[in-house]
C-alpha cells in the first residue's frame, strides 16, 4: 500500500507512472484530493475503471475518521475528535479569524503530533494520560485535508498551521519535520506560516537552527525561574532554563528569526510583579514576542484563570521592562478549546 499523504505531489505521480498509468491520471487524483477535497475513490468521476481499481488496491488515502465535531457559537472555533486506524483518538482545532473583507480571513489549524504526551505538564489535558504513541507523518498531514474539507462550505482553506495540539512535536521530530515539509509543498503554505510549539526540547531547537528551517519557533516558557518551571513544565528538570535560553540564542543567531514565547497565565502562580522583572532579565537581548495565554482550567483543577485586571497589569509591567507582550484572544474556551480536553471528556 502507498500512503498518499506521506508523499509529495511529484512522488505520487512518479508512483502512478511506475505502475503503468499515464501521468495525467496522477494529476487527476491530486486534483480530487487537494483541490476538491474528495477522498472517496468511487466519487472521483473522471477516473477510468482500471485506474480506480489500482487506487483501491494500492493507495491508502484518509484513514482518520471524524467522530465528533464541536463548533462554538460564532463558528470561529471548530474542534474535531479524530479516530485513528488503531482506535486511538486525537484532537485538532480550526480557528477562523474572520474579517469584513473576506479575502483577509485567516484559517489556522492547530494540529496534533502525538497521541498523549510524556511531558505531563500538570495544567494540560493531553499530558494526563502520558504518551500513547507518535503520529506518523501521513497522519499529521491528513489533518490539513480533513480541515480543508470542512472549510469547503465557506469556500475557504487552511492558511496557517500551528503544532499546538496534542503532543510534544520534538519528541516526534522526524515525522513532524517530514509532515511540515509536505504541508509546505502540497498545500503551498510557506514556512513562515507554520509554527512549531515546543516545551523546550533542545535537540529540536538546534536542529531547526542548523538546518535553517524557516518555521516559526514557539517556546512554551510559562515561568521565568527553574523553581516554578520545574513544576509547570516538568521537562525543565532535564533541560533547565539556562540551557533552553542558550539554545534560543543559538537559534536566533543562526536564523535571525524572532522567537515566540508562550506564557500561560495562572492565578497566584506566575504573574507576580517579580516574574515580569525576572522574565525581562531572562530574555534580555533576544528578539522575541510573548504570547500570554489565560489558562484554560480543566475542571476541578488547581489552575485558575487570573482576573482580567491582574493579567493586564502583568502585561503592562512586562512592556515597561521592554518586552513585547500580547494576551491571546480567547477562542474556544466554551467548547473545551485547550487541546486534549475534548478527548478526555469522550474517554470518560
Ligand atoms: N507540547 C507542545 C505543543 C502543544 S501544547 C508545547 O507544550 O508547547 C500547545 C500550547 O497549549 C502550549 O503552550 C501549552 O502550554 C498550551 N496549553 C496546554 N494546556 C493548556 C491549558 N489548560 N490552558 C491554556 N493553554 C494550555
Ligand atoms: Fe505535552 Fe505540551 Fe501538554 Fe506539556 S503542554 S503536556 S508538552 S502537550
Amino acid at each position: 500500500m502507498i500512503s498518499f499523504f506521506k508523499l509529495s505531489k511529484d512522488d505520487i505521480i512518479k508512483k502512478i507512472v511506475a505502475a503503468g498509468f499515464p501521468a495525467f491520471r496522477g494529476k487527476q487524483l491530486i486534483d480530487w484530493v487537494y483541490n476538491k477535497n474528495v477522498f472517496e475513490i468511487d466519487s472521483m468521476t473522471n477516473l477510468d475503471k482500471a485506474f480506480k481499481e489500482f487506487l483501491i488496491n494500492n493507495i491508502k488515502l484518509i484513514n482518520l475518521e471524524t467522530i465528533k465535531l464541536v463548533e462554538d457559537e460564532k463558528g470561529e472555533t471548530i474542534k474535531f475528535l479524530l479516530l485513528l486506524g488503531d482506535r486511538n483518538t486525537i484532537e485538532m482545532v480550526i480557528m477562523r479569524y474572520l474579517d469584513k473583507d473576506s479575502s483577509k480571513n485567516r484559517n489556522t489549524l492547530c494540529l496534533s503530533s502525538q497521541v498523549g504526551c510524556k511531558v505531563k505538564c500538570p495544567f494540560c489535558a493531553t499530558g494526563t494520560s502520558g504518551l500513547v504513541r507518535n503520529l506518523k507523518a501521513e497522519e499529521i498531514v491528513q489533518q490539513v485535508s480533513i480541515a480543508n474539507s470542512y472549510l469547503k462550505q465557506f469556500n475557504a482553506q487552511i492558511n496557517n498551521i500551528v503544532f499546538m495540539g496534542m503532543g510534544e512535536p520534538f519528541y516526534n521530530k522526524d515525522e513532524v519535520l517530514q509532515a511540515a515539509s509536505l504541508i509546505r509543498e502540497n498545500y503551498e503554505i510557506s514556512s513562515r506560516k507554520i509554527a512549531i510549539s515546543t516545551s523546550g526540547i533542545i535537540e529540536g531547537i538546534k536542529e531547526l537552527a542548523d538546518k535553517d528551517l524557516k518555521y516559526v519557533l514557539a517556546i512554551s516558557l510559562h515561568a521565568p525561574t527553574d523553581r516554578v518551571r520545574d513544576y509547570l513544565v516538568p521537562i525543565n528538570k532535564k533541560y533547565p532554563l539556562n540551557q533552553l535560553i542558550k539554545a534560543c540564542r543559538y537559534y536566533q543567531q543562526k536564523t535571525k528569526k524572532r522567537i515566540t514565547f508562550e506564557y500561560i497565565m495562572i492565578d497566584s502562580m506566575n504573574i507576580w510583579p517579580d516574574d515580569a522583572r525576572q522574565l525581562a532579565n531572562l530574555l534580555k537581548g533576544i528578539d522575541c514576542h510573548i504570547n500570554g495565554i489565560p489558562v484554560n482550567s480543566v475542571s476541578g483543577s488547581e489552575f485558575k484563570r487570573p482576573k482580567k485586571k491582574d493579567m493586564y497589569e502583568f502585561k503592562k509591567l512586562c512592556e515597561e521592562y521592554g518586552l513585547s507582550f500580547s494576551i491571546r484572544e480567547e477562542k474556544g474556551t466554551d467548547i473545551d478549546g485547550a487541546c486534549g480536553q475534548l478527548r478526555n471528556k469522550e474517554r470518560k
